[in-house]
């Protein structure tokens, strides 16, 4: 660690530079900077700013409280006990609710305009000691044969200002600054889906206990999220296949709208709602960097890796990733003989969650796997395997491996007794994921 002559205060000195202040970089810059490293966080907007991605998982609480954030969380955010599934294709909707996971101890999550809850986090890094600067981009990232880095930034003044840095933190999100440098970050060839997005006020949400759950709509080009925030606004986009969004010829909000009409069940729902929002989009946007570290650098969070949001595992997956990269980075200065087996670790840890989610993205828009759900069973506990899943219980000991290919071997059999369907909606889909063109709308990625 360098000693109080050398921090920043004076000169641009640091142990961990960690570019980008969204949940990844504040966490681990927060987590950093408690154990008294001396950290520099740079995000290249200026908070509260709008990002997507408002649904939580039941597994990011204990993060908030390891944190020491849950109770601000809880002040901004809308109770979700649990995943509503609609369906134009089967009877009435279904409920999963998370107090019926294996473990009983998450029973909920909380939906969060990611404006103030991105702040909060980058806050938290702040009175944890990290020195945060706002309105820094990063341009460009030297690592030297030696050790350490230089770490070249451009400010809202347009000034260039360098950091010398013994380890680098990319948690810059989808911008995927180092995987862009480093020219290793692959299109996931299973996957593409691009969403279009807005707020409403005066949404009609469920009642009762129920009226935090999220709502999943599925359509013929995709699905919609329906989450209810905790000031009256409902976030709703759409995720559609690229051939979907590329039919655009009417402005994006023309557009959400039209797209909207295309789903009975959520026009009901939206019947007398106001957009209050502009529409955003952003396409193309399944991939991993095919490397998740290096000897003075981890990647974290997007940076590192996206999947389809179908089950709002983003935020979760990027701050566990900033939990772990935390006691990576710590044994890498610390005990540089220990580096390279933990950064082999945090490698295979990183890759675990999206692989975990991923099984099911892949299948989520498929007849078979839209069965299994609207009819959910609990024959062999594989109800509250799904749902441990689906709250992010993904990296501690809880026995769903079993549950889990058990329940894949069922999603298999079904397939097979119902064969031609299963095939039709084989081709639907690889003829539906295979133009790889970004479809961008509006505005650069959020
Ligand atoms: C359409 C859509 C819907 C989604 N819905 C959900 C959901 O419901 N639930 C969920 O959990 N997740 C959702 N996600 C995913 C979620 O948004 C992300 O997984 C999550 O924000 C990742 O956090 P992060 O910290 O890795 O990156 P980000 O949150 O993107 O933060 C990266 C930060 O880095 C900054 N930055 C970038 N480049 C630089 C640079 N060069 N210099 C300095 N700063 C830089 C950015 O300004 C940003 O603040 C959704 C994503 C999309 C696209």
């Amino acid at each position: 660690m360098l000693n109080e002559n050398t921090r920043l205060a004076g000169s641009s000195l640091c142990d961990v530079l960690v570019i980008g202040g969204g949940p990844a970089g504040s966490t681990i810059a927060a987590l950093l900077a408690e154990r008294g490293r001396n950290v520099v966080l740079l995000e290249k907007a200026t908070h509260p700013r709008f990002h997507i991605g408002e649904s939580l998982l039941p597994l990011n609480l204990p993060l908030f409280e390891r944190l020491g954030v849950r109770e601000e969380i809880e002040r901004i955010g809308m109770i979700k006990y649990g995943v509503e599934f609609v369906s134009p294709w089967h009877g009435d909707p279904v409920t999963l609710n998370f107090a019926n996971a294996w473990d009983k101890a998450f029973p909920y999550a909380y939906q969060v305009r990611r404006s103030d809850f991105d702040h909060i986090l980058f806050k938290n890094a702040v009175a944890k000691g990290a020195t945060a600067l706002e309105g820094h981009k990063v341009t460009g990232v030297t690592f030297h044969a030696g050790a350490g880095a230089t770490v070249t930034a451009v400010d809202e003044a347009a000034q260039t200002r360098q950091f010398q840095t013994q380890f680098v933190v990319d948690a810059s999100g989808r911008d995927t600054f180092l995987a862009n440098q480093f020219g290793i970050k692959q299109r996931d060839k299973k996957h593409n889906s691009a969403a279009l997005f807005g707020h409403f006020s005066g949404a009609t949400r469920l009642a009762g206990k129920a009226e935090g759950h999220i709502s999943i709509f599925w359509f013929d080009h995709g699905w919609f999220w329906f989450i209810p925030l905790s000031d009256g606004a409902t976030s709703v986009g759409a995720v559609c296949w690229p051939y979907y969004l590329k039919s655009r010829k009417t402005e994006p909000a023309q557009f959400l709208l039209d797209t909207i009409a295309l789903c009975p069940a959520l026009t009901e729902r939206l019947k007398g709602a106001q957009l209050i929002s502009p529409v955003t989009a952003t396409g193309n946007y399944s991939y991993t960097a095919n490397r998740a570290s290096g000897r003075n650098y981890l990647l974290l969070g997007d940076a590192f890796a996206f999947i389809d949001p179908v089950f709002s595992s983003g935020v979760f997956l990027a701050m566990n990733s900033a939990f772990i990269g935390a006691d990576t980075v710590e044994t890498c200065l610390d005990q540089p003989r220990q580096a390279a087996r933990a950064l082999k670790t945090f490698d295979a840890v990183l890759r675990r969650g999206p692989k975990a989610f991923s099984w099911f993205i892949y299948r989520a828009t498929t007849p078979t796997l839209r069965d299994l759900f609207l009819r959910p069973s609990n024959f062999f506990r594989l109800e509250a395997a799904i749902l441990s899943l689906l709250a992010g219980d993904i990296f501690r000991s809880t026995p769903l491996k079993l549950r889990l290919f058990v329940f894949k071997a069922v999603y298999y059999f079904n397939n097979l007794i119902n064969l031609k369907q299963s095939l039709t909606a084989w081709k639907k889909r690889k003829h539906a994921i295979r133009n790889p063109e970004t479809v961008a709308l509006t505005g650069p990625e959020i």
